[in-house]
């Protein structure tokens, strides 16, 4: 081999070389540009005829390690990976944005849906917001045609769980396409494609990655239907980065054995703060007087989800004196992380929202949402009596 000169060698010695054994996980595949051998190759590889990466912005191996385990999870034939659960959404809900188009969405969604859905009108594109608790009411009033429905499968921060079987029949019924927000639930407790569900969409920065550490989103669903938002999602610059796509493949090996923990505190925090007095109203999906329970018992298993939001009086100084009588349970303006946490909706993932679109929801100054860690329970509703001692 001819010598090289220095300027050369810094170069040509820092790529990559071929080891005999294979790594125990999948490494990090920190690289935007890939070699090709040929012309030949480069169109096998944009063709699907060769499997390759052509280029770090559209994906590398490790994006396809996180989305065939999502598909595997969900039952799905493709999913793309986002940089974020918002993005996500925004990716599917830009796909079907065509002037003219007719969206129903569920009234009770995470505040930065509805705003989106909101921003869409724009490109001409009319939202309803509805409630899906009465599909004959609802058959009677919506507006013809509708092109999409939208749903949480359980509501942030209401944790109102949508009969996704039930409203997937009746957006079909109507040649319209049902997309799910599936993040409160994970695939641990719903997998909205095998109810119907034509497109599901998740942020994986809550429980899927369980530990505050990562900003991703994914949707998934047919490859007919995905192939053309991963485009989309290529085109816009929203494919996700290579360290967060590694580490949600890490987080969701675990996602199993905390979520079966967390639920289950879920259901006894829940239980405890439905009898405390100061605590005008405790919300969460597994309790048979939720309004929610039956539709849990057709659209989730496995327990009710590790989301639980409860009332106390609407007064800001008093949630201010519960906070700061909390001793572990810190206010942290995300959820699903492996440590319960607490947040209040109307100063954080509402907080887009009018007043009077806050007003409408319920989302006052007492509404809190409390995100269900995997510590021992009792410490958990120690923490919390503590607190509504204080409040
Ligand atoms: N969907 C739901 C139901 C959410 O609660 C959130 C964030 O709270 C998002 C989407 C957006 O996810 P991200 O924070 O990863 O952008």
């Amino acid at each position: 081999m001819a010598e090289r000169t220095f300027a050369s060698r810094v170069v040509a010695d820092a790529r990559a070389r071929a080891r005999a054994n294979a790594p125990a996980v999948l490494p990090i595949y920190q690289a935007a540009g890939w070699v090709f051998r040929s012309l030949d190759e480069v169109d096998a590889v944009y063709e699907g005829r060769l499997p390759g990466t052509i280029y770090g912005g559209s994906g590398v191996p490790n994006h396809e390690a996180l989305e065939a385990l999502i598909c595997s999870l969900h039952g799905t034939e493709a999913a793309v990976v986002t940089t974020s659960g918002a993005a996500a959404v925004a990716v599917a809900l830009l796909h079907h944005a065509e002037a003219g188009a007719r969206v129903v969405a569920a009234r009770d969604l995470y505040g930065n849906t509805s705003r989106l859905l909101g921003d869409l009108l724009k490109f001409g594109v009319q939202t309803e917001a509805v409630d899906f608790i009465d599909l004959d009411i609802l058959d009677s009033t919506l507006k013809l045609p509708q092109r999409l429905f939208v749903v949480e499968t359980i509501s942030n921060p209401r944790v109102r769980v949508a009969d996704l079987h039930a409203i997937a029949e009746f957006a079909h019924k109507r040649d319209a396409l049902l997309v799910v927000d599936n993040t409160l639930a994970t695939p641990y407790h719903c997998r909205p494609a095998q109810l119907g569900a034509d497109i599901v969409i998740e942020s994986l920065t809550k429980f899927m990655g369980g530990h505050h550490d990562l900003v991703l989103g994914c949707v998934t669903g047919s490859r007919a239907l995905v192939e053309p938002m991963r485009m989309l999602a290529s085109r816009f610059g929203l494919i996700s980065a290579v360290l967060e796509t590694w580490l949600a493949v890490r987080s969701i090996a675990t996602l199993d054995v905390r979520l079966a923990r967390s639920s289950a505190n879920a259901l006894l925090v829940a239980q405890w703060l439905a009898q405390q007095k100061k605590v005008t109203s405790a919300h969460y999906p597994g309790l048979q007087s939720d309004t929610s329970h039956a539709a849990a018992l057709r659209t989730l298993g496995s327990g009710f989800g590790s989301v639980v939001s409860f009332e106390i009086a609407p007064d800001r100084a008093a949630v201010d004196r519960m906070l700061a009588a909390l001793d572990q349970i810190k206010l942290v303006l995300t959820f699903g992380g492996v440590a319960t946490t607490l947040s209040h909706p109307a100063t954080s993932s509402h907080r887009s929202l009018t007043p009077e679109q806050r007003a409408d929801l319920g989302i006052h100054d007492g509404f809190l949402r409390l995100s269900v860690g995997i510590e021992d329970p009792a410490d958990i509703i120690a923490d919390l009596e503590r607190g509504l001692a204080a409040a």
